[in-house]
This record gives structure tokens, sequence and C-alpha cells, in this order.
């Protein structure tokens, strides 16, 4: 067994470390503050492919693995957690349900769009009363002559403010539960949707999550992606490649925060010597690394199971989330404590990334639902691994 990157993962490893110092992460106070990523450093973004990691080359994309695509976004998890929002949620959710059941006409249209970064992909399926319990949810999507009329509201949904395009779910059938679920391409602007102003949140700023509201939306047949009743298994086959990628980025925002915290505990005097001369000190960066190393061993086997033809990655993806969030936010709290009133205040990155990594226990499925994915594969009989 070789645990090793292969050497052109290596290299882009190497190549995408020094795009995110050089060209996103000297802007990360700005975003913060202004609220707003710079156009230069969207175009850099765009120029780098980050919009199309996951894509086919056929459609404009790099054609990355997923494990090169997760390689790729732990780089990317260790600038401002707007940079993922906005490309990485293109790469997964954004614009997966058109790739994997897209009829041609669709892919054509949209992927080399969605790839570039011209358009940006936002994927609708949480409602104010379906949240964890997805199959709940009440838009209706109802057939009219060549078209559907869509009723409803989304709400979070991540990028709405900017979306060109929507992947939005809904009830074809209203008396089936996820078998009733069909999904539907919604350009933005098209008569009858709203989106709402941008939701408040603990973190992210200089990205956008807002509702959307359907009121009697005409979408034309042809934009159904997939049959009718196969929405539901869509949007667990996008969100099984937004869960293994979000657990790359807890790796990359864990590797970040070890580096802050071991170098303020070897600079940071007290006592006449570095906090890191503490054993106490000493063992909470031992135990980080510990919780870091496994977490990134369980997403990379994710993400290289994805790549198998033919497994069933979903517990895997389920597994390397649930692992990855509660490691980084274990990590970014062990950070901020070792940094003192220093990482409490606004004056390092560290409470900014606190306040961001807490999201991956909740978006894409939260831990709790993880939990009980995990809980399915534990209790099956037992097999030889
Ligand atoms: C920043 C952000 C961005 C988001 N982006 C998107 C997006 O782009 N598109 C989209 O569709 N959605 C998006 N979401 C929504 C997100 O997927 C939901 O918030 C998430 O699925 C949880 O749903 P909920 O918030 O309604 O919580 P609820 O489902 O109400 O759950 C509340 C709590 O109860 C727990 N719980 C629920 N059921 C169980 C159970 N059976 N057993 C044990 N515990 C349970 C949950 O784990 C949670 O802790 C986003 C959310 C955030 C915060």
């Amino acid at each position: 067994m070789d645990f090793r990157l292969p050497e052109d993962l290596v290299r882009l490893q190497a190549e995408m470390r020094a795009f995110v110092e050089r060209e996103l992460a000297p802007h990360d106070s700005a975003i913060e503050r202004t609220g707003q990523i710079p156009d230069s450093a969207v175009a850099a973004l765009r120029r780098r492919g980050m919009f199309g990691l996951n894509t086919s080359a056929d459609h404009g994309g790099l054609g990355l693995s997923m494990l090169g695509t997760c390689v790729a976004l732990q780089e990317l998890a260790k600038c401002h957690i707007a940079y993922y929002y906005l490309a990485g949620v293109n790469v997964h959710i954004g614009s997966k349900g058109i790739e994997f059941a897209g009829t041609e006409a669709q892919k054509r249209r949209w992927l080399p769009e969605l790839a570039s970064g011209r358009i940006i992909g936002a994927f609708a399926l949480t409602e104010p009363e379906a949240g964890s319990d997805a199959a709940a949810i009440a838009t209706m999507a109802r057939r009219d002559g060549d078209a559907y009329v869509l009723n409803g509201r989304k709400t979070y949904i991540t990028n709405a403010p900017v979306a060109g395009v929507f992947t939005v779910y809904a009830k074809t059938d209203p008396t089936a539960r996820s078998a009733g679920i069909s999904a539907f391409l919604v350009e933005a602007g098209t008569p009858g949707l709203t989106v709402g102003e941008p939701i408040g949140m603990l973190a992210g700023h200089g990205s956008g999550h807002a509702e959307l509201v359907f009121t009697d939306c005409r979408v034309p047949a042809e934009n159904r992606i997939g049959a009718e009743g196969q929405g539901f298994a869509l949007a667990m086959r996008c969100l099984d490649i937004g869960r293994v990628t979000w657990s790359a980025y807890c790796v990359g925002a864990a590797e970040k925060l070890l580096e802050l915290a071991i170098g303020r505990a070897s600079t940071r005097h007290q006592f006449g010597r570095p906090l890191i001369a503490n054993q106490g000190i000493e063992w909470q960066i031992a135990d980080m690394h510990a919780a870091l190393h496994a977490a990134r061993l369980v997403s990379r086997e994710a993400a290289w199971l994805y790549d198998q033809p033919g497994a069933d990655a979903s517990p895997a993806c389920a597994l390397a989330k649930l692992v990855g969030a509660d490691m980084v936010w274990k990590v970014a709290d062990a950070t901020l404590q070792i940094f003192g009133g220093a990482g409490y205040s606004k004056d390092t990155p560290v409470e900014r990334i606190w306040r961001e990594v807490r999201v991956v226990r909740i978006l894409d499925g939260t831990s709790e639902i993880m939990r009980k994915i995990v809980a399915r594969q534990a209790l099956r009989p037992p097999s030889i691994a």
C-alpha cells in the first residue's frame, strides 16, 4: 500500500500552494473588511481553472480526478473562505447535477460557462421547513403543457446573489417523499424567481447566501435534469462530492491553523521562555497534528475511493466530512487558545478562521446526519477490512 500522492498531484499541490499564497491570500483582510472579493482575485481563480477542477476537459474543465480536486481545494482552504464558497461550491453542488444527469444540450450550454467561472451555479434544496429532512421539501413543480410551474421557497442558498443558473429541487409528485422530487435548471432572471437579500452569517463575508422565492415561475420542460422522480438521488450524488471536498477543506484549513499555532508558540515568550517549551503546549500541538493526520488519511481515502469505478463512496464521503469537521473545529479552538488575547482579537486571522470553519458541521448535511450514515455502515454485519 502506497500512501504517497502520485507525482503529478505533488506538483499540482505545490503549484496550488504558490498560487494561493501569491494571488489570493494577500486579499484576505480586505475581503473581511469590505465583504467583497476583488475582481482581480476572481480573474485569477478563473485563469487557474478553479471553477472547473473536476469538470471534464471536454466541457472546459481541468478534468482532475476527485483526489486531484481535493488536493487543489485543500490549498484553497488556506485563504479566506469566500473563495471556497465561490469556486469550490461551484465545483461540487453548483455544477454536478448537470454533469451527472443533464442532456447533451444542457451540458454543452452550461458546463463550459460554469467551469470557466463566467457563470456561477447554485444548488437549491434546503427550505425553511425542510433542512436535514430534505425529502420533506414543499416547493412544487406542476406540469403545464411544455413547461413546469414552480412555487415555493428555498433558503441559505450559497452564491444565490451572483448565480446565473440554479439547480432547483421540487416535488413533481407531492404524495411521495424522495421519489416525488425532480431537478430543474432555472436561469437567474426567469420571471417568477426572486432572489432575497443576502442572509447575515457568522462568517464568510464576501460570499452571498440568500433565499429564493418561486411564484408561478414557468420553466421549460426541457430544463428538467434527468427523469421525473430522480431529483433526490441526484441531489445526494452531488452532496457526496460536497462532503468529500469539504473534508479536504477541513484538512487545508487545519494545516494553516497548525502552522499559525506552531509559529506563535515558538516565538511568544512568557515566564522567560517560548510557550512551546511548556509540555502543556507541546502536547496540544501533538494532539492537533495527530488529529489532522488522521483526518487527512480519511479524506484521501474517500477521494481515492470516489475515483474507483463502480465503488459506492457515499459512506466514505460522509465519514470524511464528519471526521474533518470535528477535527478542524478542535484545531481552530486550540489555536485560538494558544494565541490567547491575540487569537480572540481581530489583530490576527485566527478568530476569522475559527468562525469560518464552524460551518462544516452544518452545511451539505450536518454532523448528526453524517453520523446517521456512518452508523448505518457500522451496524452492517462485519466484513474483513
Ligand atoms: C453557510 C451555509 C450555506 C448553505 N448553502 C446551502 C446551499 O447552497 N444549498 C442548500 O440547499 N442548502 C444550503 N445550506 C443549508 C444546509 O444544508 C442546512 O442548513 C443543513 O442541511 C441543516 O438543515 P437546517 O439548517 O434546516 O437544520 P435542521 O434540519 O433544522 O437541524 C437542526 C439540528 O437538528 C439536528 N437534527 C436534525 N435531524 C436530526 C436527526 N434525525 N437526528 C439527530 N439530529 C438531527 C441537526 O443536525 C441540527 O443540529 C447552507 C447552510 C449554511 C449555514
